[in-house]
């Protein structure tokens, strides 16, 4: 597609789906290709911070529906996110990237704590900062922390890295008929009902105008395009 401007600082939102490869627990196989994807895009210039889902691991929700403790299923929810940092940051060192894991609960001897100017700092020093532990609340979402976060280091835009390559005005599994939108504006995914986040986190965006653009993870080098301005996926702005 057409091309925009390239992006100087990006928030990536993954989800713990992809790191799964579909199962429970971590592919190395995938995380390593996600790691390469990302290494490119740093030595490009770019800066990259990262939100890392947990859904691989533990959904508080379905725990709790399972008859757990909601707060305490939620704790193990973020838990799970760590991991999955934990993973990537192996990988993208091996790609030769300089990473810190900062974690939304504090555990000194695997992470460090989330401190806003310091992640800004390792921003500027072209290393990749990955969020760990979502927001460190119970009743919040991967994706909310993604929008916080990304508003928090003043990043350009929210990336959310999906197994889908857009938003659709219907399903696309079960509607051959869907259309993709290049373009749609917060109001129209609120008034159609479209699915880019979960509403705090969408909420979020739209009350700081901060654009998301929804895209394919799974084609490899669309982070990439993303970053440098080829218009793929949906945008999502005012
Ligand atoms: N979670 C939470 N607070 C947060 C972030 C995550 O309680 O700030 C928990 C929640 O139980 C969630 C789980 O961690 O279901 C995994 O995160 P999420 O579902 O957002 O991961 P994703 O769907 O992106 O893989």
């Amino acid at each position: 597609g057409a091309a925009g401007p390239r992006y100087h600082r990006v928030l990536l939102k993954l989800s713990g789906e992809v790191f799964g490869g579909g199962g429970f627990g971590v592919d190395p196989d995938v995380v390593h290709s996600i790691a390469a994807q990302i290494a490119d895009v740093v030595r490009s210039g770019s800066q990259v911070a990262i939100v890392v889902g947990g859904g691989n691991f533990f959904r508080g929700a379905e725990l709790q529906h399972r008859g757990m403790d909601r707060a305490r299923s939620d704790y193990m929810g973020m838990l799970g996110t760590v991991m999955n940092c934990l993973a990537l940051q192996d990988f993208l060192e091996k790609e030769g990237i300089d990473t810190r894991v900062q974690t939304a609960i504090t555990m000194g001897q695997v992470a460090e704590p989330y401190i806003p100017r310091r992640a800004i700092r390792h921003l500027e020093k072209g290393r990749v900062v990955i969020f760990g532990a979502g927001a460190g609340m119970p009743y919040f979402s991967t994706d909310t922390a993604s929008a916080q976060r990304a508003l928090e280091i003043g990043a350009q835009v929210l990336l959310m890295a999906k197994a889908v390559d857009g938003v659709y005005d219907d399903d696309p599994r079960t509607n051959p008929d869907a259309k993709r939108y290049a373009t749609v504006s917060y109001q129209e995914v609120l008034h159609k009902g479209l699915k880019v986040a979960d509403a705090t986190a969408f909420s979020l965006c739209q009350d700081n105008l901060l654009p998301i653009i929804v895209f394919n993870l799974l084609e490899h080098g669309n982070i990439a395009r993303v970053v440098e301005g080829e218009r793929i996926g949906t945008l999502v702005s005012n």
